[in-house]
Parts: C-alpha cells; sequence; structure tokens
C-alpha cells in the first residue's frame, strides 16, 4: 500500500464494474463449492433443493441459490452441536478454529462463530478498506474503547489498525471517564463506537469539564448502529467531537461488507471485492438492480471459511444509489446507509414506521437532549405513539416552541401523530453501547 494513495486495493477498488462482477461470480461458485463440500448443513440444504455447485453458471442460477438466515443456523445449532458447539454449519477440522464469536442474541439463543486464521486475517482485511478510505494512516494513535469480549463489534478494527501500523491503544475494561482522559493524555486523533456510546463519551467529557471538540479526536469509525448515517445523529457527533464521524456496517455471520468513505457522499460502499451483496424485494423476491427501490440484503462472504456465509438474509434493509462517488471507487453504494431491518419496520396504525426516521427528527432539534424514548401501546380499539423526550438544561424555557415543530416535522416525516411527553433533563434511561429507544408494548396486557 503505498501511503499517498486514497485506496487500500488500488486494483479491486476501482475495477471496471464489469471484471468485478465477472470477479464476483467466479468467487461465489468458489464459496458455494466450498460450503457444499465442508458443512453438512449447506450440503443437505442444496440436496433438498435438487441443487448441486456445478448447476450454478449465471447470476439467474445465483439467485436459486437456498437462502439462509438466523432461524436455519440457530435451529442447525440447536440440533447438532458436534463438533461443539459450533455444529454442521462449521466447514473445517475443529483444530483449525481460531477465534469463537457469537452473535449478541437480542432475539433469541446466539449464533456461534467460528473462524479460522485465515479467516481472521480475512477479517482484519475487510476492516483495512474501511479505515484506510476513511483516512487512517500509520500516523493516527487510535483508541479503541470497547469492551474486548464475545462479540466481535471492534476487534477486527483493532487489527486492521495494527495492519495498516496505526499505534492502537486499547481502552477496554476502563470506565467511560478514565477512557475520555486517556484520549486527552495521550493525544488521540482516532477512535472507534457505537453512536450510542460516542455520545455518551461527549457527555462525560464535558461533566469532567472538557469540550470534546478540544481533544485531539479527528476521525471516529462508528458501527452497531445506524446512527452514523442518520444525518442528524451523525452531525451531533461530529459537532461534539469537531471530526468527521463515518458508518460502517457489519455483522457476526457475515463480515465487515460497507463503509462510508472520506467524501462522506451519504452513502456506504458495498466492499464488492470481498462480498457479493445483492437486494431482494420483500414482496416478490426479485432481485433489484436498479437504484431507488428498497428491499431486504442477501449477502455472500467471498472467502471466508470456516462457517461461510452464503446468501445469508440479513434483514437489512437497504436500497442502492444512483451516483458514483468522487474518491473514485467502483464499488457500488447503498444510500444512506442500513435505513432499518426488516423486523423492526413495524406498522402502527396501518402506516410503516421505521424506528431510524424518528430519531432523524428528534436529533434535528438542537433543543432536545441525546436522548429520548418511543413507546407503542394499544389503546381500547386504537394506537397510541408516545413520544418521550428531555429539553437540554441551556433550552429548559423552550417547550413552547419546541413541542409544535416536534410534531409537525414527526407528522411530515413518519405519516403518523404522537403523544409527546417532556421530561425532565437527565431522567429518561441513558443507554451505555446499543440503545433500545424504541418500545412495542402492544402484544403486552
Ligand atoms: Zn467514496
Amino acid at each position: 500500500m503505498a501511503l499517498a494513495s486514497p485506496y487500500w486495493n488500488p486494483l479491486l477498488e476501482t475495477m471496471e464494474p464489469q471484471r468485478l462482477r465477472e470477479l464476483q461470480l467466479k468467487k461465489f461458485k468458489q464459496t458455494l463449492a466450498w460450503a457444499y463440500e465442508h458443512s453438512a448443513f449447506h450440503r443437505s440444504l442444496y440436496q433438498q433443493a435438487g441443487l448441486a455447485p456445478q448447476d450454478v453458471k449465471s447470476w439467474d442460477d445465483v439467485a436459486r441459490v437456498p437462502k439462509v438466515d438466523k432461524a436455519l443456523l440457530k435451529q442447525a445449532q440447536a440440533q447438532a452441536q458436534e463438533p461443539f458447539p459450533y455444529g454442521s454449519v462449521l466447514s473445517l477440522p475443529l483444530e483449525e478454529v481460531a477465534e469463537f464469536r457469537q452473535t449478541s442474541g437480542t432475539t433469541g439463543k446466539p449464533i456461534y462463530q467460528a473462524d479460522s486464521w485465515q479467516d481472521w486475517e480475512w477479517w482484519a482485511e475487510c476492516w483495512c478498506y474501511i479505515l484506510w478510505s476513511q483516512g487512517y494512516r500509520p500516523s493516527d494513535r487510535v483508541f479503541i474503547p470497547f469492551g474486548y469480549n464475545i462479540f466481535v463489534a471492534f476487534w477486527a478494527g483493532h487489527y486492521a489498525c495494527e495492519k495498516i501500523g496505526c499505534e492502537v491503544v486499547p481502552g477496554g475494561v476502563l470506565d467511560t471517564k478514565a477512557r475520555v482522559l486517556k484520549v486527552q493524555e495521550l493525544e488521540a486523533t482516532a477512535m472507534m463506537g457505537t453512536p450510542t456510546y460516542i455520545l455518551n463519551m461527549a457527555r462525560v467529557a464535558r461533566e469532567l469539564g472538557l469540550d470534546p471538540a478540544e481533544l485531539t479526536i479527528e476521525r471516529i469509525t462508528c458501527a452497531g448502529e445506524p446512527g452514523a448515517s442518520i444525518p442528524a445523529t451523525k452531525d451531533r457527533m461530529q459537532r461534539a467531537w469537531g471530526a468527521k464521524v463515518f458508518d460502517h456496517a457489519g455483522a457476526t455471520e457475515i463480515g465487515a461488507w460497507s463503509f462510508e468513505c472520506r467524501e462522506q457522499p451519504g452513502a456506504l460502499h458495498v466492499n464488492q471485492a470481498m462480498f457479493l451483496a445483492e437486494i431482494e424485494d420483500l414482496a416478490t423476491g426479485e432481485i433489484i438492480e436498479e437504484p431507488g427501490r428498497r428491499g431486504r440484503l442477501v449477502i455472500t462472504a467471498l472467502d471466508r471459511q470456516a462457517q461461510p456465509c452464503v446468501r445469508f438474509d440479513s434483514q437489512d434493509i437497504i436500497e442502492w444509489d444512483q451516483g458514483s462517488c468522487a474518491c473514485g471507487r467502483t464499488f457500488r453504494m447503498i444510500k444512506g446507509g442500513v435505513v432499518g431491518r426488516a423486523d423492526d419496520i413495524t406498522k402502527v396504525k396501518g402506516v410503516l414506521l421505521s424506528p431510524a426516521a424518528i430519531e432523524e427528527v428528534v436529533r434535528g432539534f438542537a433543543e432536545l437532549s441525546d436522548d429520548y424514548e418511543v413507546v407503542v401501546q394499544r389503546v381500547g380499539d386504537s394506537e397510541k405513539i408516545t413520544l418521550k423526550v428531555e429539553l437540554v438544561p441551556e433550552a429548559t424555557g423552550s417547550r413552547e416552541s419546541v413541542e409544535p415543530a416536534l410534531r409537525d416535522r414527526l407528522r411530515l416525516n413518519t405519516n403518523l401523530g404522537y403523544h409527546l411527553e417532556f421530561h425532565p433533563f437527565g431522567t429518561l434511561p441513558r443507554y451505555e453501547v446499543k440503545a433500545r429507544r424504541f418500545k412495542d408494548l402492544r402484544d403486552q396486557h
């Protein structure tokens, strides 16, 4: 890698789109054959569908390969745990597994994820594309304030920094106060975190009498929540830290598949050299090639071996972006990042509601604090959405002007009416790493 190059891998990142597609098809076939030959889970899935790897020759054939989802993986690991604990999804001898991770299990039992050493290097390589595109260079001192544990989170970001040659400061078991002071003491230039945590750190810095914008952080890489692609939340983080904030989307079962580059085009590049991303129409299952139509991400990790990810139904809702990026990468982009999840876009009063749309509105009011809560309830035959917000101390007297403006903007952006509650500053729940601000209580009595 040449220091002056804007690209981590110039050949792949600027490859002519048609050649890139050919490369993807070739790698997809290899990945499928690998899964078929080495994993009993995948073989049985494909045999049931009457499909052999050599049958897949064209993109139409790719679209016919059965999808895998979280439920199938959970079921496979619950039914047969040998080789323990991964079961029949494992595609390498257990001795070759170098890394254990698990999903957070917010929707039930977690999925155990095995990676070989080669996979782990692949993870770091994926993250190098992300970080390099965001301006991470060997001169950076990167502070990583996360609990190094069984969740993949920023682990591979750590190794990618080392691979690039940055100086890495692991902020593992420190509390938030100690982390802020470490950033100050070491004059760190970059850091990584969930949007919730990055905003938390800014708040704690202010409580310590520091202005986070005066500290030396120049760039922040976010993951784990959509906030860094929600303009109002991104803006809050950027102003708080006086830094550029970049989004990236990834998952334990998939890998780090997309990134926002230094141009901040309001979209994420899909790393098409390492992943095949398909967008599937929610209703018809048709593969969407054109920009502007939303669907669910079906994704294949190219070259991941120990636990292959082949046409994984991620539940992420995305759409292709129209244009090309000023950075010169030919990797296609998804507009506005991951705009929702198929499992959390819910119908309220017959209208489709995405929690991200509420976040964009609330965070757009400087008078409101970072914290808010949405509660959906059934009241008799109808449904009620309560939005709880807090005025920041500097705007204590502004409820009369904020309330109608907030109501209008919510109506405009989400087509729904809200019952608004103003709570005293500091009284709504604070979240440490990932926030759960959307509470759907309609199934509870
Ligand atoms: Zn770009």
